[in-house]
């Protein structure tokens, strides 16, 4: 029996790229379940916010950019940024019946019959002419190796898992990298831990002043350009600096933030230099990033030699059916609304371009200029409160 289900666009993951994605295939005339599916394996909306730890307030957060069509207005800046964000996102689906499918797991993407991709689920397999990828980067942690990594008697955890400093009050703290997330493990875990150490591979880069849009381009257009040569996407971080803001300032003045160069190898009771340096330590914190998680697209084979795939715009070079968003460049909130928009027309150009299967579903109306949401949800801040 084939119970396979023919969709017109899959949009795997339902974060910010892939919500982004939604609205504009919604808005232009493409029917949820009819058109389109968005599968999401997390257990409820949110996208990966529902899983940062509670201690990141959404006063913390750099600047998270509403979705398009619905604000998010007065959000309280004290609560965790997970719950503001994942009501925000709930209220969404709701207000533009996207009716995201999860959890659904999407395990792998092969190619189909008549030009068509396979998407293959925890929940059955859907059958697609074009797929918006938008998995974002939590589910892939990068853990760098270092030598004697296993014999370490200590803990070692990664950003992914790190639930806020309480756990680490009286231990000696080892934070490695140089990102935004670092510092502020590092600023949170100083007060509770007996001692914090901060390594970098790379000396940390500050910037001074404002986060401005000029800055924000020539970021934006050093990873595009390593996608485009189909190079692995950089961190923002590492294009913009990080910001020195009151808290870095003071951090710098207190020695917390005091950066220390990247140890060689790690011992059963702590980490090594080459120089002969060793330092005792009760935990190790990767805080060195995500990866793209893409590992479902390895059957059509997209990657590069140089590890990354190249896209155009959104369009994967290899392949014009799929669009990456929410990847390198467009990896920001601004970036994924942005490229949600930029896949569905490429998307509603190509198949309006490619001849349709025999049995095609109903054909996605004239675009509306906008579309209204179904309920009279604008904002979610207050309903926090
Ligand atoms: C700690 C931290 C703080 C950040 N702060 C900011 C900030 O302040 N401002 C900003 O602009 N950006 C920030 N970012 C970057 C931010 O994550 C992105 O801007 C944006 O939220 C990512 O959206 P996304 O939709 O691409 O990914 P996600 O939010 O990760 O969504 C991806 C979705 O895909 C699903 N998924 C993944 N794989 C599969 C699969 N195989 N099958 C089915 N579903 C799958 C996941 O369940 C998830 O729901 C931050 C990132 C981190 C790690």
């Amino acid at each position: 029996m084939n119970n396979t289900r023919e969709v017109e666009v899959v949009v795997i993951g339902a974060g910010q790229a892939g919500l982004s994605s939604a609205y504009h295939l919604r808005r232009t005339g493409f029917e949820p379940e009819r058109d389109f599916v968005v599968l999401d394996h997390s257990p409820a909306p949110g996208g990966a916010w529902q899983f940062r730890w509670p201690s990141l307030t959404y006063g913390k957060v750099h600047g998270m950019h509403a979705l398009p069509g619905m604000e998010l207005t007065d959000a309280d800046p004290t609560r965790p940024s997970a719950e503001v964000v994942a009501e925000y996102f709930a209220a969404y689906e709701r207000a533009f019946d996207l009716r995201v499918r999860r959890p659904v797991d999407v395990r792998a993407v092969r190619e189909g019959a008549g030009g068509r991709l396979l998407v293959e689920t925890s929940d059955g397999t859907w059958s697609t002419r074009a797929l918006i990828n938008a998995t974002g980067t939590w589910d892939r942690p990068f853990w760098p190796r270092y030598r004697g990594q296993e014999t370490f008697r200590g803990r070692q955890l990664h950003t992914a898992q790190y639930r806020g400093p309480e756990e680490f009050a009286g231990l000696r703290v080892i934070v490695v990298g140089g990102g935004a997330s670092g510092t502020q493990h590092l600023l949170e875990i100083a007060p509770y831990a007996a001692t914090t150490t901060w390594v970098t591979r790379r000396l940390p880069v500050f910037r001074e002043g404002p986060f401005n849009e000029d800055l924000g381009r020539a970021a934006v257009a050093l990873v595009e350009e390593r996608v485009r040569q189909g190079l692995p996407p950089k961190s923002v971080v590492s294009v913009t600096g990080l910001p020195l803001n009151d808290a870095i300032r003071q951090g710098i003045d207190d020695g917390v933030l005091d950066r220390q160069p990247m140890f060689d190898g790690i011992t059963p009771e702590g980490v090594e230099w080459n120089d002969g340096r060793r330092l005792a330590a009760d935990v190790i914190l990767w805080a060195t990033g995500f990866r793209a998680a893409i590992d479902h697209l390895a059957p059509l084979r997209l990657r590069e030699a140089g590890g990354g795939i190249r896209v155009e715009g959104t369009r994967a070079v290899a392949d014009p059916r799929i669009h990456l968003v929410g990847y390198g460049p467009s990896a920001s909130t601004i970036g994924a609304n942005r490229a949600g928009r930029a896949a569905v027309r490429d998307i509603r150009r190509l198949l309006a371009e490619t001849p349709t299967q025999p049995t095609e579903p109903a054909q996605p109306t004239e675009p509306a200029d906008s579309i209204e949401p179904a309920e009279s949800v604008r904002s979610v801040g207050s309903a926090a409160a």
